[in-house]
């Protein structure tokens, strides 16, 4: 149910996830458990202190948005039955529908890369989320001396696993991409 005395970001999370950010009290469970944490700018908590103190900006500015491997983790840890996993998929899907990049680019560019791999195999083919990520970056030596072992150990395959109808995943990202930009 829509509440005019409610700011229109916090609507928009509560619509999206059904949950009202103001139910963390901040103990910071999920954040000590996300297995990202450490690549993050902000911890999970932290977004969602931002989101409670009216720093909608900064929040959606924020890295970790973008970085959020949707693992579930903090979700399943939440004393409080809030799920931040949700809370970070919403943040997401608002900052592109309100076109607002974060703060550092190269992690939505990592993004894109990732989601082309899924539009056009289905599932992620690691080879083509470097080649893509590093055209996009220009960054076209950074961990290279990584490879090799990836390489001898598997990691990184030379052609992708494609799924049986890609044509089906494709106009789903498709639909998707069009909502956010309507
Ligand atoms: S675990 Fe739940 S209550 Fe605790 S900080 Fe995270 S979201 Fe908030
Ligand atoms: S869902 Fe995202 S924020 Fe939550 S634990 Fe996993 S990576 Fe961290």
């Amino acid at each position: 149910m829509e509440n005019n005395h409610v700011h229109p970001t916090i609507q928009k999370i509560i619509n999206l996830t059904n949950q009202d950010p103001a139910n963390c009290y901040q103990c910071g469970k999920c954040s000590a458990g996300c297995p990202v944490r450490d690549y993050f700018d902000d911890a999970p908590n932290r977004v969602i202190r931002f989101v409670q103190l009216g720093l909608y900006d900064r929040a959606l500015k924020s890295k970790a948005i973008w970085l959020c491997a949707g693992c579930q983790t903090c979700s399943s840890r939440c004393p409080q039955n809030f799920e931040p996993a949700k809370f970070m998929d919403a943040l997401r899907e608002i900052a592109a529908e309100e076109g607002i990049a974060p703060s550092d680019k190269n992690v939505q560019k990592f993004h894109k890369a990732f989601l082309n791999q899924i539009k056009n195999n289905g599932r992620s083919f690691e080879l083509g989320l470097i080649r893509d990520y590093k055209l996009a970056t220009g960054k076209l030596f950074q961990d290279i001396d990584a490879a090799p072992t990836a390489i001898l150990k598997g990691k990184i395959g030379f052609t992708p696993h494609k799924i049986k109808d890609t044509k089906k995943i494709k106009s789903i990202i498709d639909k998707a991409v069009k909502g956010n930009t309507k």
